[in-house]
């Protein structure tokens, strides 16, 4: 038999109705701040992520699903969203428009990691980007708006942690101090890392081996290496965060993996998860639109991974509504069913939710049926009811029953009976 691929799955019904209703509160939320949808192609050149994400981040080096085209172009499948929202933003040169640029964007992306509990290889993130403001403010806001909707959707225990990584400026003298810390521990460090001193230092704070961390706590802090402008900007944006009573914690290793991120980098994590606690990742990223050889634009933007909210998400106790019919019609005989089938597609037309059941069956094998599938009422069908066009109606929560004629149905239904 041939199964999904490995790090793959299908999201079933029921299942699916939770994920409908965690999109549409993603939505709702970001269309009241102002965000408007973006869909970006689930493929793009290689070159895009090689540049745009870094040649050196795990994703690039080991877990992007690339190929080669018919014509021997190298494809991605995106492994993230950023790259190709700043992509089109440039390629529709819309750094013209001097409003700032607000999107979000709901979809799979692909990485070649070892799956487990939380973590797949399709997997699907909401992301939004704010290009063309380098004001602390909007980082704040956007960090309200991800409040908002995890409390919306009954995500609770969740910690926010906070770093500021400087700039262009300010950042070569900390790696300088950095290289110079690591010369003198490189050897306590796992392989990746060694790797890393040399191509590029930040990353060794980014690894998430058990055995690096008491050696990375003890490195140098990048907060002690900020310039004026920088420090100035995390503590305004640490402001804005304190007035609107957000709790954060100040985690000077936090640099995420990617080569673009200047100034603000955020992360939000769960108590509830196990090892792949990361709900959310994200940052400022004022460098990325000249890596990708456009003009300078300031962004700002995260990501969050759907399954990992969903897994915590009390919108999956709530019974899912979407399966149940309001109206189960039963045609009783092969005649019968072909006008029963033409009277279920007027109810559907005026909006009922209605299930036409189409095998030979018994009334009390369909009762026992629409009783299964928790129907509100069946309709009953037969050679007899279509000559006088009175139809039984019944109730099914308390087996009650009425005749009512082909044009009562709906208003029957819609009036409680
Ligand atoms: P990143 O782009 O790595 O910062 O990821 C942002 C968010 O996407 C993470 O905080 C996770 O919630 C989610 N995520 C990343 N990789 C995976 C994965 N392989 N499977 C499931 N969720 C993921």
């Amino acid at each position: 038999m041939i199964k999904a691929i490995k790090g793959t799955r299908d999201i079933l019904p029921p299942e699916s109705a939770v994920w409908n209703r965690v999109e549409e509160t993603a939505r709702e939320v970001l269309s009241v701040y102002g965000f408007s949808e973006i869909r970006t192609p689930v493929f793009e050149s290689t070159e895009l992520f090689a540049r745009g994400v870094g040649a050196d981040t795990d994703i690039v080096a080991k877990e992007m699903y690339t190929f080669d085209d018919r014509d021997s172009r190298s494809l991605t499948l995106r492994p993230e969203g950023t790259a190709s929202v700043v992509r089109a933003y440039l390629e529709h040169q819309l750094h013209r428009d001097p409003q700032i640029w607000k999107v979000y964007y709901l979809g799979p992306m692909f990485r070649r990691e070892r799956p487990q509990k939380g973590r797949f290889r399709q997997f699907h993130q909401l992301g939004a980007e704010v290009l063309g403001s380098d004001h602390p403010a909007i980082e704040a806001e956007v960090i309200e708006l991800l409040q908002l909707f995890l409390d919306r959707i009954g995500v609770g225990e969740t910690e926010l942690l906070v770093n500021s990584i400087g700039c262009g400026h300010c950042r070569p003298g900390f790696l300088r101090k950095l290289q110079v810390a690591l010369s003198e521990i490189e050897d306590r460090l796992c392989q990746d890392c060694r790797r890393r001193c040399r191509s590029n230092p930040l990353r060794v704070l980014d690894c998430k081996r058990e055995a690096c961390q008491p050696v990375i706590e003890r490195l140098p802090s990048i907060l002690e290496f900020l310039d004026e402008p920088c420090r100035l900007h995390f503590d305004r944006f640490l402001g804005y965060l304190e007035r609107r009573d957000i709790g954060f914690r100040i985690v000077p290793r936090l640099v995420r993996g990617l080569d673009y991120y200047t100034r603000t980098t955020f992360e939000i994590t769960s108590r509830g998860l196990g090892a792949q606690n990361a709900l959310v990742g994200g940052g400022r990223y004022d460098g990325l639109a000249e890596v990708l050889g456009g003009q300078p634009t300031q962004g700002f933007g995260f990501a969050l991974g759907l399954e990992r909210v969903i897994l915590l998400s009390r919108q999956g106790d709530r019974p899912a509504s979407a399966g149940q019919p309001q109206l189960f019609v039963a045609p009783l005989g092969e005649p019968a069913l072909d006008r029963a089938s033409l009277m279920a597609r007027e109810f559907r037309r005026q909006g009922i939710h209605c299930f036409m059941d189409f095998a030979p069956r018994s009334l009390k094998s369909a009762l026992r049926l629409a009783n299964k599938l928790q129907a509100g009422h069946v309709l009953i069908v037969g050679e007899n009811e279509l000559k006088t066009g009175q139809f039984p109606l019944k109730r099914m929560r308390d087996g009650r029953q009425i005749l009512v004629s082909e044009t009562e149905v709906v208003s029957r239904l819609e009036n409680g009976f």
